[in-house]
């Protein structure tokens, strides 16, 4: 679709967003250089027996930075990725970890695979295969490369990934933060699955929380009611419409899916669809809702607030100008081409980019690995300690007042904090400092005009002071 407008590919669209980036700061060319190299990629080609023959599968992982370690990114299984998107989104993780403070490099890989092809132990047979490849070559470790789920991939992938590490390296005291977004009784953390979607609900929040923002896209008031087109009902959709429906008041007027869209101007009960996709393998049938084939088309519907939520490119030079809403929100990486971009700004269409917006994934996932390496879940030495903190409070209270408390108020102020609230807590926190942070590098320089350009500033600056203060070498 894009090719017809001569279109920059995925890295050189990311490369031109992080150029524009530079051109308004004050930055030494020769580390400008440096930030924007991708360090190292490495692909392989290895055989794996499945149904009696011998099939070739190609992988690759790109460590795009290293100035922090390990380097950090997803692994996607999808049978159209290639090395220029894996080096994109290494690249985009490198900034997504310097914008919400999370000490790592960025990597990404990918496996040129469709997973829907094979069962469940000959995905085993290759998963473990790729991870030797990639343990034996350098990429893949608790210190220097640590992988998570991305698209067609998820906590099952990574448990495989961990057990074939552990099995390389026994040894390795920390062998189990050698992945992320592992199921939790294989050293996973609570909240990971939910974490992208669960961060994208917080960021848009944030947006809300600052009136004269919401008041530059021609809204006003609180999300309760505003209207919603997602596309992609994945891990990262499904969480991000469920939590803003549920708990904001969201409404979802229209799901776009690979094989069609949903549409109902009323809003649409994420928890029902999703039972319903489970049941039925799909949207098609949903009763609560109009189906239409053409799913991409419903990207144009008018709404609040657009969430592409499934794949890069999906908004380019040749549907942006019809784009129908004020705010978007790149739950994805890379939805936006590079003149697409250029087309929403000047329409006036307010992005929240995917390196902040879809940043809550590689958030929990760092506390996930500080929970590895510590070898001890968060809560565990405090909670008791704040229950028994909480229940001393509220006699004191009583006593005070004379009244005795509310079971509930007794319940809340009583209650210590388990592993999911302190997750929660942590990604929250994070999303609002890293939008404040944007916000005012925006502000700060008239020649920053929208919010990825601030984005890109605020991630340059914090990467370029660890390349001036430590040097390189
Ligand atoms: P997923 O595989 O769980 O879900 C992707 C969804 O998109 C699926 O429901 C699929 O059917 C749908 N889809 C595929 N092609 C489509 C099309 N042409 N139109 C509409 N829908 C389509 O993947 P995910 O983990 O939810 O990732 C989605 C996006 O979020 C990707 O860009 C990924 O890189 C990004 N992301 C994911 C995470 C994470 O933690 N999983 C973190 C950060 C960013």
């Amino acid at each position: 679709m894009s090719k017809a407008f001569n279109e920059p590919s995925f890295r050189d669209g990311v490369n031109l967003m992080v150029d524009r980036a530079i051109s308004v700061m004050d930055l030494d060319d020769g580390v400008a250089k440096a930030i924007k190299a991708c360090n190292a990629v490495l692909q392989v080609q290895f055989p794996v027996k499945i149904r009696g023959k011998i099939e070739v599968f190609t992988g690759w992982r790109a460590t795009h930075s290293t100035h922090r370690l390990p380097s950090k990114g997803g692994i996607r299984y999808a049978p159209y990725t290639n090395q220029n998107e894996v080096e994109a989104l290494a690249a985009l993780m490198t900034y997504k970890c310097a914008i919400v403070d999370v000490p790592f490099g960025g990597s990404k890989g990918a496996l040129l695979i469709d997973p829907s092809q094979y069962s469940r132990d000959e995905l085993e047979k290759i998963t473990r295969r790729f991870t030797v490849e990639l343990v034996r070559k350098g990429f893949l470790s608790p210190s220097t490369n640590v992988p998570a789920p991305d698209i067609g991939t998820g906590a099952r992938e990574m448990a495989w990934m961990a057990d074939t590490y552990k099995n390389l390296y026994p040894e390795d005291i920390n062998y189990v933060a050698c992945v992320t977004g592992k199921p939790v009784h294989h050293g996973g953390i609570m909240g990971r699955v939910e974490a992208t979607g669960r961060g994208v609900q917080y960021a848009i929040r944030e947006f809300f929380r600052h009136k004269s923002d919401v008041k530059s896209i021609g809204l006003k008031g609180s999300l309760e009611g505003k209207t919603c087109v997602i596309q992609g009902l994945g891990n990262v959709g499904y969480h991000a419409a469920k939590f803003l429906s549920e708990e904001d008041g969201v409404k979802i007027i229209a799901v776009i899916e690979h094989n069609g869209a949903l549409i109902n101007n009323e809003g649409i009960d994420i928890e029902q669809l999703a039972q319903h996709i489970h049941e039925h393998d799909g949207i098609q049938t949903f009763p609560c809702a109009k189906f239409v084939e053409e799913g991409q088309a419903v990207l144009e519907k008018k709404c609040d607030i657009l969430i592409p939520a499934a794949l890069e490119n999906q908004i380019t030079m040749e549907n942006a100008e019809r784009i129908n809403t004020k705010l978007i929100v790149e739950a994805a990486n890379g939805p936006i081409s590079f003149g697409a971009d250029e087309i929403l700004n000047q329409k006036g269409v307010v992005i929240i980019p995917d390196a902040y917006a879809n940043a809550g994934g590689v958030t929990v996932s760092y506390f996930e690995w500080i929970r590895n390496i510590s070898h001890i879940r968060f809560g565990r030495m405090q909670r008791r300690h704040d229950e028994m903190r909480g229940m001393q409070m509220t006699k004191v209270l009583e006593e005070a007042t004379g009244h005795s408390l509310s079971d509930q108020i007794r319940h809340t102020i009583g209650r210590g904090a388990d592993e999911l609230d302190l997750v929660r807590s942590g990604l929250d926190d994070t999303m609002r400092l890293a939008y404040q942070e944007i916000r005012s590098t925006m502000k700060s320089n008239k020649l920053i005009t929208n919010l990825r350009t601030a984005t890109y500033v605020t991630a340059i600056r914090k990467i370029a002071r660890s390349y001036n203060e430590v040097g390189v070498f």
